[in-house]
């Protein structure tokens, strides 16, 4: 095995790792989040994992709420993913052909969603991940309608493809501008960005593009600027909405979907009640059991216009990978209804522990929820939209995360995230949280 970058005393360490990195990787790292930016300090460089704990290069271990920002549903390096992933490996890594498991992956989905919440979806496209999904669900809606424009919510994050890195401009059912340098203007005009939360907001901007939108995209529960739940019937009057004019509704549960329950959130919804059902769901994530696999499902009349049966094109020389589809056969198969019941339990125990603990410094914030996914977010009152969780002050979360750190919790490094539970978190490593929370508490208050 390779020692690893050693520090001027010879020692692993996470700061020669950093500096090596950054003389090859551009900030040292493959996603942005992941160089601490916003909390400060060094990235930990992970050497291994196991269960509820990360363990670093210089041999600390840190019980991780970040679960690789959401696929470690059952904690990491699960004995029996692990297995079914080695023996895939050995009967080859890559085809560009198809596998048997494919198939039963995409019937494992489908019949999930049936048994779960309803049987909206009758195909499923396996890709590599999430920014391909929403991106093929897009071109796909545009191709079925004819129509051009997409809503998508301001703080919902649905990947990086061109037309999904747009934000809202001054304005109501303006057209949105680039979100990032590099998107051609043109391409973020076709993207219209509107609170969320706000069905006048939607319904302003079918007013305005009359037989124009061929989409809504949204997050099935919002999680990327923080958890931002949809208010109830939220997601029910959108598909409403939407139907009424011939848009299609694109549900994002790239987060979401086999996380907060078996069937995602859509399945929580309609477990409870609602009626309303998505045109196309996306996944990522979970499903692949922290392999590269994502996938998009819809009913055949629309997921059959994608080649080679029909003219919407989407490719991918690793999509159905054979070992990512064995993680995620494999997550998919354990993740039953105890699962989804210790990560509610843990995840409700540790959220109410933030509140109680900050409500005894008395510095206000609020937990927003969604199922067992949680933020932070320093402020009081609810945080319903994009514009409320930036309506904060994000500065706390810098020593909060550092003193969680210190004391051995690794929290996202980001105030706009949610934080991951997993079915792995045990009483001790939530205990470890719970001890830490005080002084980090102090810290954020100070
Ligand atoms: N959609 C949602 C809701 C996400 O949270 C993410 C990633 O965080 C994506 C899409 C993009 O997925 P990926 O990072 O696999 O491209």
């Amino acid at each position: 095995l390779d020692p690893g970058v050693r520090d001027a005393a010879g020692s692993a360490s996470n700061e020669a790792e950093f500096d090596a990195a950054r003389g090859v990787i551009p900030g040292g790292v493959n996603s942005p989040v992941r160089a601490y930016a916003s909390v400060g300090g060094t990235p930990r460089f992970v050497a291994s994992a196991s269960g509820a704990r990360v363990t670093d290069v210089a041999g600390r271990d840190y019980v991780d709420l970040v679960g690789s920002w959401g696929p470690a549903l059952l904690g990491h390096a699960h004995p029996e993913v692990v297995a079914a992933v080695q023996a895939a490996a050995a009967r080859g890594l890559s085809f560009g052909a198809p596998t048997h498991g494919e198939t039963e992956l995409a019937a494992l989905v489908l019949a999930r969603l049936a048994e779960h919440a309803r049987p909206v979806a009758e195909r499923v496209r396996l890709v590599s991940t999430g920014t391909e999904a929403t991106m093929t669900a897009i071109r796909l809606a545009r191709a079925a309608t004819g129509r051009d424009l997409v809503v998508k919510f301001a703080g919902h994050y649905h990947g990086h493809s061109d037309g999904l890195l747009a934000e809202a401009g001054s304005g109501l059912a303006t057209q949105a501008l680039p979100a990032s340098s590099g998107v051609p203007a043109a391409i973020a005009a076709q993207t219209i960005v509107l609170p969320y939360n706000d069905l006048a907001a939607l319904g302003a901007a079918f007013d305005a593009h009359p037989g124009r939108i061929a989409a809504v995209i949204t997050e099935a529960a919002g999680a990327n600027a923080g958890v931002l739940a949809p208010e109830p019937g939220f997601n029910a009057a959108l598909a409403r909405l939407a139907g009424a004019e011939g848009a299609l509704v694109v549900l994002d549960e790239v987060l979401t979907g086999f996380r907060v329950g078996p069937a995602g959130w859509w399945g929580l919804e309609t477990a409870a009640g609602a009626a309303w059902e998505p045109d196309l769901l996306t996944f990522g994530k979970v499903i692949g059991g922290g392999m590269p696999l994502a996938a998009l499902a819809g009913r055949a009349s629309l997921m059959e216009l994608l080649a080679p049966l029909g003219p919407v094109y989407q490719a991918g020389t690793l999509s159905g990978n054979p070992l990512a589809v064995a993680a995620g056969l494999a997550t998919l198969r354990l993740a039953d209804a105890e699962v989804y019941r210790r990560i509610d339990a843990a995840a409700g125990v540790v959220a109410d522990a933030v509140e109680e603990t900050f409500a005894t410094v008395g510095q206000p914030v609020t937990v927003s929820r969604a199922g067992s996914l949680f933020s932070l977010a320093f402020r009081s009152g609810a945080v319903r939209d994009y514009d409320d969780a930036r309506d904060q002050e994000s500065w706390r979360y810098a020593p909060f995360f550092a003193s969680m750190l210190a004391d051995g919790v690794s929290l996202p490094p980001s105030v706009f995230e949610a934080w991951f539970l997993s079915a792995a978190h045990g009483e001790e490593d939530v205990a470890r949280v719970l001890d830490a929370l005080p002084r980090a508490a102090r810290a954020a208050a100070a």
